[in-house]
């Protein structure tokens, strides 16, 4: 009998540390303070972005193409963290939100931020159907929108710059020139998101004399050659240039974009080579 009493009171003993571990690692992480961290996932061949503002907001521009993302967000958010602050969906194509799906029903979503295009397809209206019922608010994004992240006189801002219209309830075959185009800025530091984007689209950027200046370029398309024109690299003259690629029978990323980006000087990191690529700033450096 005694002995049983002691096991019971080991087991409290080792309860109690358990929970004191766990109010620690609570305290820790609401007192951290600092940096904007941008995480380009390998999801294979599709795109998957988190970012986490200094002040713990957390935004998840797509999904990838499959349930990957659940494995990579568990690994940067904390277990107790169920919530995301803001999800932008660029363009609805499977590489871009399927893994979404299972993100709004296992994470509390706040905000969603996508163009309201109409697609004929079965994942098409399970993502409306999803989002409908997520109760978050749901903006429909266009040019000129701005979004500041933060109230502090230091704030993280994304600024929409893509799609020129409102495409709210447009029929469309193919949506890659319906991506969203956004762009990051954090004090000094900035990151230029550009989806699935042509040159076409590119080109229209350029003519309309937007400040595409930027640190970071998400490469549109994978890397693909109806992409990253020369015209475009150069106004955006990035330094670095991330390109969103896995396995694929497209030849994604292209001999040409490399090339392209090669003679700009721009180094070039692949989630197909360097895994998942966070990049963390102070907004100095
Ligand atoms: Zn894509």
């Amino acid at each position: 009998m005694i002995f049983k009493n002691k096991k019971l009171v080991w087991v409290i003993f080792g309860v109690l540390i358990c929970l004191n571990v766990i109010t620690w690692v609570v305290i820790y992480d609401l007192s951290r303070v600092g940096d904007l961290e941008v995480v380009f996932f390998d999801v294979g061949q599709g795109d998957a972005i988190f970012i986490e503002t200094p002040q713990g907001h957390q935004i998840l521009i797509d999904g990838g193409p499959d349930l990957t993302i659940l494995e990579k967000l568990a690994a940067e958010m904390p277990f107790y963290d169920r919530t995301i602050d803001l999800i932008i969906l660029t363009h609805p194509e499977s590489d871009h939100y399927f893994g979404l799906f299972e993100v709004l029903k296992r994470y509390e979503v706040e905000n969603i931020l996508w163009t309201g295009v109409v697609r004929d397809t079965a994942e098409w209206k399970e993502w409306v159907r999803l989002i409908e019922e997520e109760g978050a608010e749901v903006r429909i994004a266009e040019a000129g929108q701005r979004i500041t992240i933060g109230k502090s006189d230091f704030p993280t801002i994304l600024e929409v710059l893509h799609p020129f219209e409102n495409l709210a309830d447009q029929k469309i075959k193919d949506s890659n020139d319906t991506s969203i185009v956004a762009r990051l800025v954090f004090g000094n530091v900035s990151f230029l998101f550009t989806g699935d984007i042509s040159k076409k689209i590119e080109a229209k950027l350029v003519e309309q004399n937007n400040d595409l200046d930027s640190d970071i370029l998400k490469i549109a398309h994978h890397g693909s050659k109806t992409s990253s024109s020369l015209g475009f690299l150069e106004q955006v003259s990035p330094e670095v240039a991330v390109i969103h690629v896995g396995e694929n029978s497209y030849g994604h990323p292209h001999p040409e974009v490399l090339a392209n980006l090669e003679q700009f000087g721009i180094q070039v990191l692949r989630t197909d080579i360097n895994g998942d690529i966070k990049i963390v700033s102070n907004g100095k450096r």
